[in-house]
């Protein structure tokens, strides 16, 4: 059977082209390699909260064609707490110095049901089927279309194939007959992944204790365990965590040291009631072998120029896109540059 469209990879980006594609009435196939959609959309359900992010979390009013694929399929939003008192660490030799955020400050807002709720919903309104656990290795030219071959044997043929996989990641991963051009290999060899190098961890409570103590649940850190944490409750308000960056340093450590480290760091930034967590959960992105390329270490210290023009050309004869998020000028990286990506290339197809 030859598929009119194949999509690589059921992240934001290839869940949002399938959509779009569905709208005009276009049926097209998405092969995933993970048993899940989302990507680097991960929500975790535990079994005292139902939403703690351990990807994708915040957008801002900025994120114009985000929100509006939110409205489009009626996913509601709400504002990320920063209530009260915050801290920022530059020194642990000083005390911290503490303020509070002003209100006109951009807004950043969170999906009420946690962010798989716009994967989850893409996922059921598109008319093509989405193909789990099938990690594409080879695309080869046969003229007419394009053959993939998946790391478990099986082929498929499509007359389009569009890529919405991190750019590093697919050159490691799939092989191209005939090679792909080399002004696109460059760019994509130095195309950095966006957050593929970061650890997030959740620690989940009974009680909002920082809020009660008139906290904000934020700490921004120069230096020690943790980058950055913020208030994780729900919107509800009555699921309550706090929610942040691992600093890097800490990868090596055990996940038991790890959470050690970070108890202690929380303890002496927002209250010893930290030590008193229900649940702790985290995730190293690097270790995901769908997100990152074993390879991979650059750490960035800023946010990357993405969104380079060699990704708007098309390859194997006009049969293959490359999209996803670093593909796209707006706002490469986020969430909404995985919209945008998709906008983008379903204008071209
Ligand atoms: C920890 C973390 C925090 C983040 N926080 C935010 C945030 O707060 N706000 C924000 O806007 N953005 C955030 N981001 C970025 C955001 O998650 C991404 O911009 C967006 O989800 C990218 O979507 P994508 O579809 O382009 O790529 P991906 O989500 O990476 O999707 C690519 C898909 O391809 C699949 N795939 C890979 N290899 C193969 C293969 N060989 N064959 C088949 N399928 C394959 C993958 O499994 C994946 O599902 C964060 C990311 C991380 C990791």
């Amino acid at each position: 059977m030859k598929h009119e469209i194949i999509i690589i990879g059921a992240g934001l980006t290839g869940l949002t082209i399938a959509y779009l594609l569905h709208k005009k009435g276009v049926k097209a196939t998405i092969i995933e390699s993970r048993d899940r959609v989302g990507g680097r959309i991960y929500t975790l359900k535990t079994e005292t909260h139902s939403n703690l992010e351990l990807g994708a979390t915040w957008f801002g009013n900025k994120h114009t064609n985000l929100k509006h694929l939110l409205d489009e399929l009626n996913i509601g939003y709400f504002q990320q707490y920063q209530e009260g008192e915050s801290a920022l660490v530059f020194n642990t030799m000083v005390p911290p110095h503490l303020f509070v955020t002003n209100p006109n400050n951009e807004k950043s807002y969170r999906i009420k049901n946690g962010s798989k709720a716009i994967v989850d919903s893409l996922s059921k309104a598109i008319l093509g089927s989405i193909i789990l656990n099938q990690k594409i290795k080879q695309i080869s030219d046969k003229g007419s279309y394009l053959e993939l071959t998946s790391t478990n044997g099986y082929v498929y043929r499509a007359n389009n194939v569009i890529i919405t996989m991190p750019q590093k990641l697919l050159l490691s991963q799939i092989l191209f007959k005939p090679e792909l051009p080399l002004e696109l290999v460059k760019t994509m060899k130095s195309t950095h992944t966006w957050m593929g190098d970061s650890i997030k961890f959740v620690l989940s409570y009974k009680t909002p204790f920082w809020r009660e103590a008139g906290k904000s649940g934020m700490v921004i850190s120069q230096i020690g365990a943790v980058t950055e944490v913020y208030d994780h409750s729900n919107y509800q308000k009555n699921e309550f965590a706090l929610m942040g960056f691992v600093n890097q340093n800490l990868r090596s450590y055990s996940k038991e040291d790890r959470k050690s480290k970070i108890i202690e760091y929380l303890s002496k930034y927002i209250s010893l009631e930290v030590q008193n967590y229900m649940d702790y959960k985290e995730k190293d992105w690097s270790l995901d072998n769908s997100t990152l390329t074993k390879e991979e270490s650059d750490r960035v210290s800023i946010h990357p120029e993405y969104g380079n023009p060699v990704f708007n050309k098309k390859f194997m004869n006009d049969k293959l896109y490359i999209a996803g998020t670093e593909t796209s000028k707006l706002f490469g990286g986020y969430m909404e540059g995985a919209v945008s990506s998709a906008i983008y290339t379903l204008s071209d197809l």
